[in-house]
């Protein structure tokens, strides 16, 4: 098996071993352990931040073509290893090795924009009222930040943070999540190979609610960038509120996909089940309500149940499966509960509904719920797995408000061949995000973030490059 042996990374150096605690990292395909993470202790964290403090006066001073320089490299070195890490991806979150593959690549891909991003953050001369007085606005970096980062994107995640903050001369302590460290490790590695001075960043893993709160309170953290829950969201945003520290919050979505009578069915259908069940539903984007107008909303189930006899559960190491476990023991059961939830609330089971039968490991058949009524839990509680639900609508209005009903605002969705419709749905829709057609949301240069419980900020495009700057006036007379 090619797991790689674990470690932190604190100013430079991995550490491991010394007595540290440590816990295993599991194969949820199989439920069996691949590996064994140390964990940091105080003065791991300690140090991590006191490195990223010193390293920041001369990484932010370093000239931004030199920061380029460094992403580049480390993006080439992650294309040429795509295969070795994928695989490790896929030994620790169960996504299929090929999908693992591509999500290394595309890490690449987002240092490669940040890095050329990073060379056009650009200030401003404000013409002043008083003559012979300069007024310059600079853009500048906002010191070591402290990102915490989830498990289903093991090396996306870490990507955009580590990519847009190293760009623009931030330095950074990373807890990536304590399920998937080899894949960050290499990130990182892939980093330091580069050239990357020592502390500019250190990777820790460890209890998340004690690194968090030990990262945000130190007085050296001066940004907290945070991908997961809403609930743990806001408890960070509340932790950096005490000392006032910037935030960016990624958090959960309930992406509705608005199914209009005139919709083209086969295409709907066709990228309703690759972009539903990629990852096994585990990504904050995803599709989950499919609200379908009145007249194909029959014709658009009975397509969807018989498509996702298609998917292929499996283990993702073998070349047949197109849909990994859940990556998580505590998974599993939040699907059981949502599911029987809805079916006591007169949901009917379209498809899937209960764990692969004869699977080890955490596995969740491919799910869909229809005629779901609007108290059942799956219609506004995140379901971050296989579980689709389709729910008739009327009028546009009553589509829309029934796509605004829940309190999260990430993506959203439609499918529709008149202009006049997707021009409505992309005014009245609140989300962050409208893909009208198809499912694509997610390329470095565009902004990624949401609205309402779903966080604020954005980790893509340009406006991903401004969050880890703040301007600073300087009029000269
Ligand atoms: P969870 O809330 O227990 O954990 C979510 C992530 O936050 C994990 O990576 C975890 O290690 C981390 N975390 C937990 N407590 C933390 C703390 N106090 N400080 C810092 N990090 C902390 O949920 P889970 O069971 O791992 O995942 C399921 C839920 O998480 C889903 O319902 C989904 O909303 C959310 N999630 C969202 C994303 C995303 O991309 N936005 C990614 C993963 C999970």
């Amino acid at each position: 098996m090619d797991y790689p042996e674990l470690s932190l990374l604190v100013a430079g150096t991995p550490r491991s071993g010394g007595g540290r605690a440590v816990r295993p990292v599991v194969n949820p395909a199989t439920g069996a352990a691949v590996g064994e993470l140390p964990l940091a202790t105080d003065d791991d964290l300690d140090e991590a931040c006191e490195a990223a403090a010193t390293a920041f006066p001369g990484w932010a001073a370093t000239p931004a073509y030199d920061r380029y320089g460094v992403l580049r490299r480390a993006a080439d070195l992650l294309r040429e290893r795509a295969g070795e890490i994928g695989r490790a991806t896929t030994l620790e979150q169960g996504k299929p090795v090929a999908e693992a593959t591509v999500e290394v690549r595309g890490a690449a891909d987002i240092l490669d924009w940040f890095a050329e991003e990073g060379r056009r953050v650009y200030g401003r001369v404000v013409p002043a009222r008083t003559p012979g007085v300069r007024q310059l606005v600079l853009r500048k970096p906002v010191g070591p930040v402290a990102a915490f980062t989830p498990w289903n994107f093991p090396i996306t995640i870490p990507a955009r943070k580590i990519g847009a903050a190293l760009a623009t001369g931030c330095t950074m302590v990373i807890k990536p999540d304590e399920q998937t460290p080899a894949t960050a490790l290499a990130l990182a590695g892939a980093l330091v190979e580069a050239g990357l001075p020592p502390g500019v960043l250190s990777v820790v893993f460890g209890d998340p609610a004690a690194v968090s709160t030990w990262l945000i309170r130190s007085p050296q953290i001066r940004k907290v960038t945070f991908t997961g829950s809403t609930a743990v969201g806001r408890q960070i945003a509340a932790l950096a509120a005490e000392d006032v520290k910037r935030v960016t919050l990624e958090l959960g979505g309930h992406a509705p996909v608005l199914v209009f009578d005139d919709a083209d069915l086969e295409k709907a259908v066709r990228l309703a089940v690759l972009a539903k069940f990629r990852n096994a539903g585990q990504i904050c984007i995803a599709p989950t309500r499919f609200l379908v107008q009145s007249g194909v909303y029959d014709e658009f189930t009975d397509r969807f149940a018989a498509a996702i006899g298609t998917v292929r559960p499996g283990d993702g190491l073998d070349p047949a499966t197109t849909m990994g476990p859940l990556a998580h023991v505590r998974r599993p059961p939040a699907m059981a509960a949502l599911v029987a939830d809805a079916v006591e609330h007169g949901a009917e089971i379209a498809a899937g509904g209960g764990p692969v039968p004869g699977a080890g490991g955490h596995f969740w058949e491919p799910t869909l719920l229809t005629g779901v009524a609007p108290q059942a839990r799956v219609m506004r509680e995140e379901p971050f797995g296989p579980l689709a639900v389709a729910v008739p609508f009327g009028d546009l209005d009553e589509g829309l408000a029934a796509a605004n009903r829940v309190p999260y605002g990430l993506a959203s969705y439609a499918f529709t061949a008149d202009r006049s419709t997707a021009h409505a749905v992309a005014e009245g829709i609140e989300a962050g995000m409208l893909a009208v057609n198809h499912f694509m949301l997610t390329a470095p240069e565009t902004p990624f973030g949401g609205i309402k419980a779903s966080g604020y900020g954005s980790e893509g495009g340009t406006e991903g490059v401004d969050d880890y700057l703040f301007s600073k006036l300087v009029s000269e007379a």
